[in-house]
């Protein structure tokens, strides 16, 4: 597993607003490797993963301070939760 995963440049979570946004072009290239197929596990793994960063953000899941360990566990969530491999995603936006 990377240290920056992949979905960090699909998707981002912003506090303040409460919102989670998804670049438009990171998901056609990783959709245009992958194939159409993967579109629905691309979005719903870069929703899930920013869906971590608001459970921190909200105080239901506990705040780790190293930026690594929060993007790992971040993916492990996207795993466990959504039964999604983000790390396939990795490989093509490297
Ligand atoms: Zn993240």
């Amino acid at each position: 597993m990377g240290a920056s995963p992949a979905l960090t440049l699909i998707s981002e979570y912003d506090p303040a607003a409460r919102a989670i946004r998804i670049n438009g072009a990171s998901l056609r290239r990783v959709v245009r490797v992958l194939g159409d197929a993967e579109y629905d596990n691309v979005v719903r793994a870069a929703v899930a993963h920013e869906l971590y960063h608001h459970e921190v953000a909200e105080g239901r899941i506990a705040a780790l301070r190293d930026r690594r360990a929060v993007e790992r566990e971040a993916e492990h969530f996207v795993r466990v939760r959504y039964g999604i491999d983000p790390t396939r995603f990795e490989r093509v936006l490297r």
